[in-house]
């Protein structure tokens, strides 16, 4: 284990190690400037139940009746050498019918090792690019890598990359409903951002093999069950622009080393369980360790992240907690109370609350609001709690 392995592994205590996946660094991408998500998910630290134990509950993750649905529908797809999802892909790109070869990269000979079966997925990968036949049309399960923060996660997806012609597809298989042709769209969108990151996966696999990027298509394959029937139904998404915000905030993301660096050298956020696995850690220490590591909360880590509702208690009464677009509005100020003293006009802020930043301007727009919001609504609208500074 290297001193990086060691440090993560102190971080995360006794626990077990959560892996990274599609999800987990599409949601880490959606907000590079969380040094507190980035070291958690780098430590493998089980963020759900930290939350928790922290006096924090967030209700993410999928629950056992979806997920046990989800096992179903991919392996009814994948039955017998996928056959169902063949067909499908017969139908929807004309795949010739000797193109049918199928790998099961889930283990290499009985051996799960992710670092065997990561070598297989490329020597399997760079000989279907090689060979120019049939062989080597799908991968099911292969192992692939992405550099997150300096360091390589291992993606395990639950999809098969297909081959066509030299053109590699990603294939995601999900379990909600197109209904007449339409799916619910939050759950398409993050079907396309962890398609997307597959895609980004691939194309490094396929580089260490000097094969071009584009020889992964950027339009992939949504594989879903139709109407009320558990008949899969295959679409195309076209993910070009997630693979763009994704290389452009994974590349923004601080290296995991430096972030680990400005931290003390003790800090653990293991719950220090006895032999029955009952934590002997009070939870204020555990939430105090967990402060330790800067945070960049923002409303939209409360569909993201399970530390959402930790981190929004933290944020209270920062300008930041209120969104993005508020905080470019406020450029600079800091806290929601300075906000209010400027829209009440009742001075200036000191320069510590808001070190070199050229108030007049802000102060000018505030005070234009409150004008407007006291005329609409009458007199002095602008109480402590007007712009949630106790929320
Ligand atoms: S909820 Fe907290 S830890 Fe998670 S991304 Fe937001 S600020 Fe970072």
């Amino acid at each position: 284990m290297n001193g990086t392995e060691a440090r993560l592994a102190r971080l995360r205590g006794r626990a077990l190690a959560k892996a990274h996946n599609a999800r987990t660094i599409a949601a880490l991408a959606s907000n590079p400037g969380c040094a507190r998500r980035a070291i958690l998910d780098a430590a493998g630290v089980d963020k759900q139940r930290i939350a928790a134990y922290a006096g924090f509950p967030a209700p993410f993750g999928q629950s056992r009746f979806a997920l046990a649905r989800g096992n179903a529908f991919e392996a009814q797809v994948k039955a017998d050498g996928a056959a169902e999802l063949l067909t499908l892909l017969r139908e929807r790109l004309s795949l010739p019918i000797p193109e049918a070869h199928y790998d099961d990269l889930s283990e290499v000979g009985g051996n799960a090792s992710l670092d065997l079966r990561h070598a297989r997925t490329k020597t399997l990968l760079a000989r279907a690019v090689a060979a120019d036949t049939a062989e080597g049309t799908m991968f099911d399960h292969p192992l692939l890598r992405l550099e997150v923060g300096g360091r390589h996660a291992f993606l395990e997806p639950d999809l098969i990359a297909f081959q066509l012609h030299g053109m590699f597809h990603v294939v995601e298989i999900k379990s909600f409903a197109v209904i007449d042709g339409q799916a619910d769209p939050g759950k398409v969108a993050a079907a396309a951002i962890q398609s997307a990151v597959y895609v980004l996966a691939l194309r490094d696999a396929l580089a260490e093999q000097n094969v071009p990027p584009e020889a992964v298509s950027h339009e992939t394959i949504l594989v879903c069950p139709e109407n009320f029937s558990n008949r899969p139904v295959a679409t195309s998404l076209d993910v070009r622009k997630q693979l763009t915000v994704l290389r452009r905030q994974l590349s923004r993301m601080d290296r995991i080393d430096d972030l680990l660096d400005l931290l003390p050298p003790g800090l653990t956020f293991d719950l220090d369980p006895d032999g029955n696995g009952v934590p002997q850690r009070s939870p204020a220490d555990l939430a105090a360790a967990i402060r330790q590591v800067d945070a960049a909360y923002a409303p939209e880590c409360l569909s993201t992240c399970e530390m959402c509702f930790f981190c929004r208690d933290e944020a209270r009464g920062c300008v930041a907690a209120l969104g993005r677009a508020t905080r470019e509005e406020l450029g600079g100020v800091e806290h929601v109370a300075t906000v209010l003293r400027l829209a009440r006009a009742d001075g200036m802020p000191g320069t510590a609350d808001v070190p070199g930043a050229d108030l007049a301007e802000a102060a000018d727009l505030l005070r234009q609001a409150a004008r407007l919001r006291t005329g609409i609504l009458g007199a002095d609208c602008l109480g402590t709690d007007a712009l949630g500074e106790a929320s």
